[in-house]
């Protein structure tokens, strides 16, 4: 028997966001969102706590309305008006183009939160945060159970998996490299204060963790030196300020091979520079037809492009806020950071270091052993769900309620976030949307994906 209508699994941003865009549709429905920490809105990514850890974007490209571009500014404005994040008057720039602290994109979330329980209540419509971590799930014809860790058991009509991200540094893994064990988690601020402040620190991974691990760092004090270390060496653009430029893709429906997709941009981005524009321009114009292109690409066209231009994809189209490229800059400039293009091979036990790894440098045979006084992963996040040890995932493939997605990113689902079983069978009743959906859409973690999707399946589910 189900006293629920919709089952939330996860309450960070794409959970929050659904139950924001369900309690605005009119009819009355009951919503339970189950949510192991102790507020909404905030998951992985709005839960940070360092000012410096910054959104990517700024305020006006992270709206989490679809209908009003200008809906986080706006907000913002207002929460600066009311003696909120004071520092901001140091970036002396107009509000739509700061980069705020995400722990306060995570208040702008649930104060859109509260505003829609205002509103769903006088459909008659209500939220319930439950806390607790579901270990299972099982569907029936008319309902889905969800199986709690506290062993709760609740019913509901339908349920949605939007159980985000799972960060490396954060996430038990099956066949572990053991680097967690090793590793400080770069976003526990107080262990990142602990480190030893003129010890080296090896940092696996050169992404936007690294550059929050940098932040942090400096927050801590740390005056020693720091060597990254990834597989192409390569660090994230620094985002600026764009001038608009045509969407080429829209003009031209003939391009859709990667290739094509590639020589074209390309090509773009030399007009753009020769023209005096950046080279950001053109790239920003492709995201809104990553979903279609991704979608229509062959099993062989997605692989050759996770292989060869994701690196490169990464440090291109997710870009560094302006505050963590001018620390990554100084760092280098000061000669107290490098960055090193090699792999990881394991950990090494060397008597007397705090911790040592092996690595093997691109380009030559042998590997090396570094030894520092801590080590962070900033590896990034585990798409697939086979790795994951956690009870959802593991149950939710041996039940067979869920298939991996394509190159095992994520899971799969229809076009709507319908979830697609081991057998191919599409779910009636089980529904998933967010950073789950990676391999679907390939972009399906940023804020504005989440907010788009939050959207969609609201309406779908109340049909
Ligand atoms: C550190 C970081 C920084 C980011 N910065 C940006 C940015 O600047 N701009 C941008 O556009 N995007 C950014 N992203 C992408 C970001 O993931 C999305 O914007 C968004 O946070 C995704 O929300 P989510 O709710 O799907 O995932 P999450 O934030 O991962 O939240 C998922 C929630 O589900 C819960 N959960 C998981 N499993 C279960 C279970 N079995 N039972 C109950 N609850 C469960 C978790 O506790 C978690 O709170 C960032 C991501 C990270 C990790």
């Amino acid at each position: 028997m189900s006293d629920t209508d919709i089952l939330i699994v996860g309450g960070g941003l794409s959970g929050t966001m659904l139950a924001v865009q369900l309690l605005r549709l009119p009819g009355s429905r009951r919503i339970r969102v189950i949510e192991p920490r102790s507020e909404l809105g905030r998951g992985e990514a709005y839960s940070a706590t360092e000012l410096g850890h910054t959104l990517n974007g700024n305020a006006a490209r992270m709206s989490v309305d679809p209908d009003n571009p200008d809906d986080l500014t706006q907000w913002l404005e207002q929460y600066l008006a009311s003696g909120g994040w004071p520092e901001a008057a140091q970036q002396a720039v107009p509000v739509a183009e700061l980069f705020p602290p995400r722990g306060i994109f995570g208040l702008y979330v649930q104060q859109r939160l509260a505003e829609a329980q205002a509103v769903g209540a006088h459909y008659g419509s209500s939220v319930e945060h439950i806390r607790a971590e579901v270990v299972d799930v099982r569907t029936g014809s008319e309902s889905v159970t969800l199986q709690l860790s506290d062993d709760r058991v609740l019913h509901g009509a339908f349920a949605v998996l939007a159980t985000g991200m799972f960060a490396a540094a954060r996430t038990a893994q099956r066949q572990s490299s053991g680097l967690n064990a090793a590793a400080v988690d770069p976003w526990d601020v107080q262990a990142m204060r602990r480190i030893d402040p003129r010890g080296r620190v090896v940092i696996i991974g050169s992404g936007l963790t690294m550059v929050d691990a940098l932040e942090s760092l400096q927050q801590a004090g740390h005056r020693g030196p720091i060597d990254v270390y990834s597989r192409h060496g390569l660090l994230p653009h620094v985002r600026r300020q764009l001038p608009a430029w045509v969407d080429f893709l829209a003009l031209d429906h003939t391009l859709r091979s990667p290739r094509q997709v590639m020589r074209a941009l390309r090509e773009q981005c030399r007009q753009a520079q020769a023209a005096g524009i950046d080279w950001q321009a053109p790239l920003d114009t492709v995201r809104v037809h990553i979903a279609r292109l991704w979608s229509q690409a062959s099993e062989r066209q997605k692989r050759q492009f996770v292989r060869h231009v994701r690196p490169w994809w990464e440090s291109h189209h997710h870009r560094s806020p302006p505050q963590g490229a001018a620390l990554l800059e100084r760092l280098q400039r000061e000669g107290r950071l490098h960055v090193h293009a090699a792999s990881l091979q394991g950990l090494e036990a060397v008597a007397g270091e705090p911790v040592s790894v092996r690595l093997r440098f691109r380009g030559e045979d042998r590997s090396r052993v570094v030894s520092a006084a801590a080590l962070i992963n900033s590896t990034g996040i585990e798409y697939d769900w086979r790795r994951v040890a956690r009870p959802l995932p593991q149950r939710l493939l041996e039940r067979g309620l869920v298939q991996p997605g394509p190159l095992a990113l994520g899971i799969a689902a229809d076009a709507g976030g319908a979830v697609v079983d081991a057998g191919g069978v599409v779910s009636t009743r089980l529904f998933a949307m967010g950073p789950p959906l990676r391999g679907m859409w390939w972009e399906s973690t940023a804020v504005t994906d989440v907010a788009l999707q939050a959207k969609a399946l609201a309406a779908r589910l109340v049909l």
